[in-house]
């Protein structure tokens, strides 16, 4: 999708700070980072909210949970919470499904 940021960031066209890719997921430092460790996952194909997935989407949905153990598994990373915002109501602010990754410090339940 042109206007998309994430969009921009796997494209390359905006910089960001890459921690994995592969053929179909990318993962990058959130430049606002909430955690010590505070990472995006991203499909490489565009769909802006879990409300909009549609079965054939799940198999992407499911790799970016995959991607993120992945990508702790490689730093470490033994306990983390993944969070994926749906809904600007909730603090979704950028409409390209992403999985945040959070570790690094004790997190409160339940979440704010
Ligand atoms: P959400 O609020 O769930 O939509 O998450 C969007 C996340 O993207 C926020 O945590 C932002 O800090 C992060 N973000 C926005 N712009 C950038 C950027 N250019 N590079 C990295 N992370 C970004
Ligand atoms: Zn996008």
């Amino acid at each position: 999708m042109n206007d998309c940021l994430f969009c921009k960031i796997i494209q390359g066209t905006i910089p960001s700070s890459k921690v994995f890719e592969d053929e179909r997921y990318f993962a990058f430092n959130d430049i606002s980072p909430q955690a010590p460790t505070h990472i995006l996952v991203v499909a490489k194909t565009h769909v802006d909210k879990i409300a909009s997935m549609t079965d054939e989407d799940c198999a992407m949905v499911g790799g970016l949970f995959r991607t993120a153990a992945k990508i702790c598994a490689e730093k470490k990373i033994d306990d983390y919470r993944l969070v994926i915002n749906n809904g600007a109501g909730v603090g979704q602010s950028v409409f390209h499904i992403h999985l945040h990754i959070l570790a690094g410090r004790p997190m409160g339940w339940p979440p704010g």
